[in-house]
């Protein structure tokens, strides 16, 4: 698929990864249309593109709240024929604390937020989409973007489930959905030079980090980007997840 002409809905595109990946496509002509949680975001971004990027306030890890957004969109003349599911939260919190005073265990409500907005938003995001492009014979592309911690992090139950949920479904749609010419991809990228990154991790960590990257240094937003766009583009490509990570293994 070629992205110029193409119509792009990135969810979670009001910062960091998302916003990157939004502003690129744009560049390239594709349509683009954003949805996003936070409200001062949503405005910034909007008016940041010119209003160009189509920006529509939404939950994505609120069912309703997606089925209103993308009926917005559509009575807008907007239907998407590439979905990248990309909104989601970094948390880290270890399945025991073995130091805390009072409560020890993961707490569930941490948990619940987590599964809630990284793997609950594609669950919603995807069928409602996927529902709309198969009505209109669109053979479409979803892609996922994931994470490295898929594999199993230190100190991320949560996160790590919620994108291994992910890498699961991608497989699962590429299977059910294949043969209706639909494409669903992951992007699972490392650590990528982020303001999400370096808030969530201190100069001695990735510090320390670097030293185990392979190639030394931090992912750069270019490198998803770069990703993404081959992804779009390679109409042989489905049911896998493609890790940016500099050779970091974990
Ligand atoms: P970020 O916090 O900078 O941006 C995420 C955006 O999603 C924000 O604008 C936020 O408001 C929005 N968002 C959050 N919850 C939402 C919801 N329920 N509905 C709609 N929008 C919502 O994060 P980022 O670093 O750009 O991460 C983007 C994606 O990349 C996430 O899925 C993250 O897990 C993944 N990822 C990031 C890194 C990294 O190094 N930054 C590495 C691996 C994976």
């Amino acid at each position: 698929m070629k992205i110029a002409g193409t119509r792009i809905l990135v969810t979670g595109g009001g910062a960091g990864i998302g916003r990157y990946l939004a502003e690129q496509l744009l560049a390239e002509s594709a349509d683009v249309a954003v949805l996003e949680l936070d409200a001062a975001r949503c405005a910034e971004l909007s008016a940041a593109s010119g209003g160009r990027i189509r920006v529509q306030p939404c939950d994505v890890s609120d069912a309703a709240a997606v089925d209103a957004a993308l009926q917005a969109l559509a009575d807008a003349g907007f239907e998407p024929d590439v979905l990248v599911n990309n909104a989601g939260i970094i948390h880290s919190e270890p399945l025991v604390n073995m130091l805390s005073r009072g409560e020890r265990v993961h707490a569930r409500e941490s948990w619940q937020r987590v599964i809630s907005t990284n793997l609950d938003s594609v669950f919603f995001v995807t069928g409602r989409v996927v529902d709309r492009m198969l009505a209109r014979r669109c053979k479409g592309v979803v892609i996922s973007i994931s994470s490295i911690a898929a594999n199993g992090n230190a100190g991320q139950s949560a996160y790590a489930a919620a994108k291994a949920g992910v890498n699961a479904l991608t497989r699962t749609w590429a299977k059910e959905l294949g043969a209706m010419g639909l494409r669903f991809v992951a992007i699972a990228p490392g650590f990528i030079d982020t303001p999400s990154t370096r808030a969530a991790l201190s100069e001695a960590t990735l510090a320390r980090l670097q030293q185990q990257i392979p190639l030394r240094r931090l992912g750069e937003l270019e490198h998803l980007y770069l990703a993404l766009r081959h992804v779009i583009e390679n109409d042989y490509l489905t049911g896998t997840v493609l890790e940016v990570d500099g050779g970091l293994v974990i």
